[in-house]
């Protein structure tokens, strides 16, 4: 499958693009309190100005479940937007864009309201699709974290238009093709966090590819759980039990030595040796929070050799003192190998974000996907619809 670049693209002067971006941010009292999503689709919005295109820039902020919510129209995403790019972005509705369009000069910007204010974004019964296309020659997807979803913005739009993939895309796919075709090896893959239900296909898709898989957070005590150890009162999705309990007694995944356990609030905490036989790790009132220092000692040892990198999920509550350790320690090692250039480092998903922004490391990454679920499900092995809709 091959995506075009919008770079490919030769006279975009005065032609009109419609960009579908993921501006998703949090926005407070009409302040957008986090840029960083702005900021991943500024160079692709840039690219299109400097080319003298007429930009026309689609996204959603939050869930309105097509309906219209006040306190989710993009007006302060494309205020933020006017004062990185200097220039006005004016907002305009779905509905009564055509007559502000047709006076569009090139090198302009303006926004569409949140497109999910409108039920048929996620339907696509093909109407709004069809109303998006009315109003551009070209279309450009920007959004790799929405390019999972098959919606009429992402899927219905580009099956109308001439399509290509935006700089943001076109990064993330290219990355991310480093670790799904031929990994460098040896490939190392830690996966964390709390939805057993996202990160099972994870391992179930790189148990070939990769050499070793590296396991923390809710999917350990899931197995664990399984395996007959009394988890008490452990983040567990039963349904997944028998699963986990097949991958991790694979070699190549490496489960934890030991566990911080205690209450979630951390008030109460003790270190856990886990063992090889069953038996109770912690009681009801009390669950399995974080890594240990021998699990932190024994996964530093794979990091340390890795080629090639990829990290999701937080080994623990790291939000929550003291479960961060496990957590910040990963970051660390995983920040470190990334910065070799003998290891191309990947991070994803929007715990494990916030957890390296938070260790300060971030700039180290090789690649930090934006990707959130979509990455996960490309990982997982699944095609998104947004990309083969590029291609078709
Ligand atoms: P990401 O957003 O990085 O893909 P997830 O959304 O799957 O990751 O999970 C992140 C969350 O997992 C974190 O907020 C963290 O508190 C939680 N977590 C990690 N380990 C545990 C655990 N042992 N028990 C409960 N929650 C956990
Ligand atoms: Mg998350």
């Amino acid at each position: 499958m091959q995506i075009t670049s919008i770079k490919k693209h030769r006279s975009l002067s005065g032609q009109r693009a419609l960009v579908r971006v993921d501006f998703n941010a949090p926005i407070k009292d009409g302040k957008v309190l986090d840029d960083a999503r702005i900021l991943a689709s500024l160079p692709t919005v840039k690219y299109l100005i400097k080319q003298k295109a007429k930009v026309i820039l689609v996204t959603h902020v939050g869930r309105p479940k097509g309906k219209t919510v006040s306190s989710l129209k993009v007006g302060p995403v494309a205020k933020h937007l006017s004062k990185l790019l200097k220039k006005k972005v004016g907002v305009v509705s779905v509905r009564g864009a055509a007559s502000i369009i047709s006076k569009m000069r090139p090198g302009q910007v303006i926004m569409l309201e949140n497109i999910r204010f409108s039920a048929d974004e996620k339907k696509d019964s093909g109407m709004l699709a069809k109303k998006l296309a009315s109003y551009a020659d070209l279309f450009v997807l920007d959004g790799f974290s929405v390019s999972h979803r098959p919606s009429a913005s992402v899927v219905g739009v580009a099956h109308l238009l001439p399509s290509y993939a935006g700089l943001l895309l076109e990064k993330e796919i290219h990355g991310l093709s480093k670790v799904t075709r031929k990994p460098k090896q040896p490939f190392v893959m830690i996966i964390g966090g709390a939805k057993t239900a996202t990160k099972i296909p994870l391992v179930r898709n790189l148990l070939p590819t990769a050499e070793y898989i590296l396991l923390g957070g809710g999917l350990v005590n899931t197995y664990l759980a399984g395996a007959g150890y009394g988890v008490g009162s452990s983040l567990v999705e039963s349904e997944y039990m028998k699963e986990a309990a097949m991958y991790c007694k694979k070699k190549k995944v490496i489960t934890p030595l030991d566990a911080v356990v205690g209450t979630r609030d951390g008030k109460n905490f003790k270190l856990v040796e886990i063992g090889e036989k069953a038996h109770e790790i912690c009681k009801k009132g009390e669950g399995i929070y974080d890594i240990g220092p021998q699990t932190i000692e024994l996964f530093s040892g794979y990091i340390e050799k890795a080629k090639t990198l990829v990290w999701n999920g937080a080994m623990g509550v790291f939000e929550v003192e003291p479960f961060s350790v496990g957590t910040f320690a990963i970051a660390d090692m995983v920040a470190d190998r990334s910065t070799k250039n003998v290891c191309y480092g990947v991070i994803g998903g929007g715990e494990t974000l916030q957890s390296m922004e938070l260790a300060g490391r971030t700039g180290d990454i090789d690649l930090v996907s934006t990707g959130g679920g979509a990455m996960l499900e490309l990982l997982g092995g699944a095609t998104l619809p947004g990309i083969e809709a590029l291609c078709s």
